[in-house]
């Protein structure tokens, strides 16, 4: 997809999520947050659900938690125009409660769609609500920092997943605020790893054999006739 095509169906899903009714949470809200950012992005930041800030105005990651993701973004140098930033739900839980899981189940087709749209190369979940819907059956303490493949189902097809604590859990204390600069601080490479990964997955499904993928065996068997791709550097946003 280009970026207009892919502009214009992330517009499309945040039209329907604005008038979605599917669960409890549309009755409180005073804004929907579709989520925004870059549509050619190779990175989406995933995060629980919007906040009062976030309510108010719409946007995602707008209030302190925001500000300390942007932060952390910058001491890679990055900016939250470089990504997406979206939640699992699309509505604000009221009183900031965690959303339940019949609310998550309602809203996980916007996220899957945004994600089927976008096709990131790295999935940031943002505290352990989201880190359950990619990275199942761990904890947010034993996950931060780390990478792990993508179920597709997520509707994140060749993507990894990269696990932090939620910003708002670093503002609350001093110990996991150190720990997220260090776990941002591995992204960049966490980034490059898993392009690497996308493109020999891609590769080898359209049969060709990247030399950093093939196993001296394979590639020996195969560097005969598979004329060898380069990776489109042209397709990618960051780090080109
Ligand atoms: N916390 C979240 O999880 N998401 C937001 O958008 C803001 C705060
Ligand atoms: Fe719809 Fe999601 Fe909002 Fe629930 S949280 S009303 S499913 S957009």
């Amino acid at each position: 997809m280009t970026a207009p095509e892919r502009r214009a169906a992330l517009d499309a899903i945040a039209a329907e999520v604005r008038a979605c009714t599917a669960c409890r949470l549309h009755a409180g809200r005073a804004n929907a947050v579709p989520g925004e950012g870059d549509p050619m992005t190779e990175v989406v930041l995933v995060g629980e659900g919007p906040g009062v800030n976030e309510d108010r105005l719409g946007r995602p990651f707008v209030g302190r938690a925001g500000d300390l993701l942007v932060r952390l973004l910058a001491s890679i140098g990055w900016q939250r125009g470089d990504v997406f930033i979206t939640n699992v739900v699309k509505c604000r839980p009221p009183d900031n409660r965690d959303p339940e899981p019949d609310e998550v189940a309602a809203c996980a087709p916007y996220l899957r769609r945004q994600l089927e749209v976008l096709d990131p190369a790295l999935v940031v979940t943002l505290g352990r609500h989201s880190m359950g819907r990619f990275m199942p059956g761990t904890t947010i303490s034993r996950a931060h920092g780390t990478m792990a493949d993508v179920d597709p189902a997520t509707g994140a097809g060749h993507a990894r997943v990269f696990a932090m604590y939620h910003p708002a859990a670093a503002l609350r204390a001093a110990a996991v605020e150190t720990a997220s600069f260090a776990d941002v601080a591995r992204i960049p490479a966490a980034l490059v790893e898993a392009r690497e990964l996308r493109e020999r997955r891609a590769m080898a499904s359209a049969g060709v054999t990247a030399p950093s993928a093939a196993s001296a065996d394979s590639l020996h068997a195969e560097s005969h006739d598979a004329p060898q791709r380069q990776p489109d550097i042209d397709q990618l946003t960051l780090f080109t």
